[in-house]
Order: structure tokens, then sequence, then C-alpha cells
């Protein structure tokens, strides 16, 4: 296997786990579109932050923002943001 194929494949790993974790943590991340894209927007600030300050360690924790991002982006393309009509 590739070696990018198999650094891929560890992130989709990490990342499913982030998702299981977040889901855990917030069973209701948001009630509709405005709200996910709120959520998203905080973790993509907090990201921001990380690589301006530039402390040390920001990488680490850069990389623990992206995954973040990437786990509410995520969660907006399961469109887990959408209530069912009751
Ligand atoms: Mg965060």
């Amino acid at each position: 296997m590739p070696t990018a194929d198999k650094a891929l494949q560890g992130i989709f790993c990490k990342l499913e786990e982030r998702l299981n974790r977040a889901r855990r943590l917030h069973p209701e991340f948001a009630c509709g579109p405005y709200e996910a894209l709120g959520a998203l927007e905080a973790e993509a600030g907090e990201l921001a932050q990380e690589i301006c300050k530039g402390k040390p360690g920001w990488k680490e924790r850069a990389e623990d923002e992206l995954y973040d991002v990437a786990v509410v982006a995520v969660r907006m393309l399961l469109r887990e943001h959408v209530r069912e009509e009751g």
C-alpha cells in the first residue's frame, strides 16, 4: 500500500474515533444549519488561534483542532444537524 494511502487511512481511523467521541459528548451538536455553521466557525476559530499564536506545541494543538473542524464538517455532511419534522 502506498505511503499516502496509509497516511489517509490513519487520518480516517482517527477521524472516526473523534466522531464517535463527539457523538458521545454532544449527541445533538446542532439543531439546524445555522447552529451547525456556528459550530464549524467556532472550531475553525480555535484552529486559527493555535496557528496564529504559534506557541510551543502549536502544531499538535492545531492538528487536534483540525480534527474538530473535520468532525463538525462530517456531521454536517451526514445531516446530523437536521431534525425530523415531528
Ligand atoms: Mg476545538
